[in-house]
């Protein structure tokens, strides 16, 4: 759906922009582009939809180069939502939103019916059509941002930074309307964001930038268990990767090495189920030689991600090392004997 061949940019001045970019996305994902401040994000945007074109390498949109297009006409089939969302304050919500269908032509009749079902997808009535943009708070403008980059049904939409300028509720809300938007609605979405919780939470794949560059391409799962280098562990962050490593290699020990250490359950559910019948909620993790390396609390929640049962089910929250915590040593007593590497404490004063 959308490839980029050593994509490069470069300005007035001769500093590259974007360096030597590479990637092949299918439709219908999630894309997520994350990187700091002037990495190239807004730039790698632009050259999709051909506000700017590459100074070397080919984009190819459904398998067509990008440049041979008319860029106006290639333009009506990408959506564009940005920051400054820049809705017409003259003109209504519903004018506003149907902004590309008029440009196209489509007759009023059908440009009222589209604008009514745009806003029953984020459960805005049809009293919103008449209004103008000063009468709808901060979070219902950007939802008619969104909209409008909906309205003509692009195939792939491009987002750089659209909730941005949001509280952070609002913002939460948005990301959750909109990931399930996009599951219903099946576009292809490229989203930019410099902000890792976003990007986790949204991306089935994220492209990580630096200064231009591709750092690492792959899903969350994917870069938190094993991030390319330091940069990234520091973009992660220390407590998020502290979290998810400790879970990767959990979960990943108990199910691949150990499956049996929980009564011979197998699958990751019964684990889980045993864990809650015996109301565990700490996990002794010991390496090959049995050592006592430290504890783990868990906490099992009811989400079920597609990734992996395990990795939704137990969410772990702490991780302790042994010599320093004397609650673990105190909890040693009252092991439950369940396996070798992973014993699960029945530990109430935890
Ligand atoms: P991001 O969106 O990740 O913050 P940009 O793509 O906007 O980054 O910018 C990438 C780099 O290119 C930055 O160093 C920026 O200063 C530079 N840049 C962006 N637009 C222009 C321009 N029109 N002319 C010259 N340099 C630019
Ligand atoms: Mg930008």
């Amino acid at each position: 759906m959308l490839t980029f061949e050593n994509v490069s940019k470069v300005y007035k001045g001769g500093t590259y922009a974007v360096k030597n970019l590479s990637f092949a996305f299918e439709k219908g994902e999630f894309i997520v582009f994350i990187g700091p401040s002037g990495c190239g994000k807004t730039t790698t945007m632009k050259m999709i939809n051909r506000l700017i074109d590459p100074t070397e390498g080919v984009i190819s949109i459904d398998g067509k180069d990008a440049s041979s297009q008319d860029a106006v006409k290639l333009r009506r089939d990408i959506g564009y939502v940005i920051q400054q969302i820049g809705l017409f304050p003259h003109m209504t919500i519903q004018e506003n939103v149907t902004l590309v269908p008029k440009l196209m032509n489509w007759p009023k009749e059908k440009r009222r019916e589209r604008a009514k079902e745009l806003l029953e997808l984020v459960d805005m009535g049809e009293e919103y059509l008449a209004r103008y943009p000063n009468e709808l708070s901060g979070g219902q403008q950007q939802r008619i941002g969104v909209l409008r980059a909906l309205a003509a049904n692009p195939p792939l939409i491009l987002m750089d930074e659209p909730f941005g300028a949001l509280d952070p509720i609002t913002r939460d809300t948005l990301q959750d309307e909109f990931k399930r938007l996009q599951q219903r609605l099946n576009k292809t979405i490229v989203f930019v964001t410099h902000d890792m919780d976003e990007a986790l939470k949204l991306a089935d794949r994220m492209v990580i930038l630096r200064d231009g560059e591709l750092v690492q391409l792959g899903t969350p799962d994917e870069i938190l268990a094993s991030p390319a280098n330091e940069f990234v562990e520091e973009f992660i962050g220390k407590d998020r990767l502290l979290q998810s490593r400790a879970t990767v290699q959990t979960v990943e020990q108990l199910m691949i090495e150990n499956p049996i250490t929980i009564e011979e359950k197998q699958t990751a559910s019964e684990a889980v189920q045993i864990m809650r019948d015996k109301r565990v909620d700490s996990l002794l993790v010991t390496d090959e030689k049995g050592v006592l390396k430290g504890y783990v609390d868990i906490e099992i929640i009811e989400a079920n991600r597609k990734t992996s049962e395990l990795i939704a089910d137990i969410h772990l929250t702490k991780l302790h090392t042994v010599n320093k915590d004397a609650r673990v040593r105190n909890s040693v007593s009252r092991i439950l004997k369940l396996g070798t590497s992973y014993v699960p404490v029945v530990d109430d004063e935890v």
